[in-house]
């Protein structure tokens, strides 16, 4: 007999731990602010060691990251896990396969992201991410599936942005200058046409406050977690 109405959720993370923690946290204040009292999340954490799945993606070898998630995804089913959360946009690259691997559903942070901006009637936002959720098509596409026309920065701020989220954000490090260069970024995007902000890596949000932006703003990490809360409680 379950000693709890909630679907327990199974999540990989540790890509990276430092937003993992931000899921914990924001899982547990979610339930505890829709049910209240002594509620917390049902959960299950598979955290990877990330210095091996960062050398993967840097390689390229986007096989063998979607081998080692998608055995994670297993073992968290085996578990007990009714749905699967990658934490990370990134991954989500192999979030096909890490689906296909498992029988429970995947709750995929870009639908979530995109429901976010279009509650908010973003249509043009200025994605903020990793190179490769910037520049390959998985997220993108992703996006324009729902209507939604993501920019990117040019070259030399995609290649600022990603430095900052690996050498710094995912090494626990915030530097004022990192945040003045991603706000310089998000005046550009203004100014050539953006109507709001992903912040597309689950990072981010431990740098810029989405208040502080200046334009409407979506934190994948924080949609992503709505979307498995509404999940968790059958809302
Ligand atoms: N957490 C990040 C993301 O949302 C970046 C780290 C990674 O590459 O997984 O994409």
């Amino acid at each position: 007999m379950p000693i709890s109405e909630m679907r327990r959720l199974g999540l990989i993370g540790g890509m990276s731990a430092e937003s993992t923690t931000t899921y914990y946290q924001l899982l547990n204040q979610g339930v505890r602010a829709r049910l209240g009292g002594l509620h917390s999340a049902e959960l299950l954490l598979w955290s990877v060691d990330f210095a091996p799945i960062a050398r993967m993606q840097a390689e390229g070898d986007w096989d063998a990251a979607a081998a080692a998630l998608s055995e994670a995804a297993r073992r968290l089913e085996q578990a007990g896990a009714e749905a699967l959360m990658i934490c990370a946009n990134t991954m989500h690259l192999v979030a096909p396969a890490v689906a296909d691997a498992v029988s429970i559903p995947l709750i995929h942070i870009a639908d979530a992201t995109a429901e976010g901006l279009k509650a908010q009637g973003v249509r043009r936002p200025l994605l903020l991410a990793t190179r490769f959720t910037m520049e390959k098509a998985f997220y993108r596409d992703r996006l324009a599936a729902h209507g939604i026309e993501a920019m990117i920065p040019g070259e030399a701020g995609r290649e600022r942005l990603h430095a900052i989220i690996y050498d710094e954000l995912c090494q626990g490090v915030t530097d004022v200058g990192s945040r003045t260069a991603v706000m310089a970024l998000i005046e550009r995007a203004r100014a050539e046409g953006a109507d709001g902000v992903i912040f597309g890596c689950t990072e981010i949000g431990l740098l810029l406050e989405p208040d502080a932006v200046g334009l409407p703003v979506v934190d994948s990490a924080v949609a992503h977690v709505g979307a498995a809360l509404d999940f968790a409680l059958g809302t």
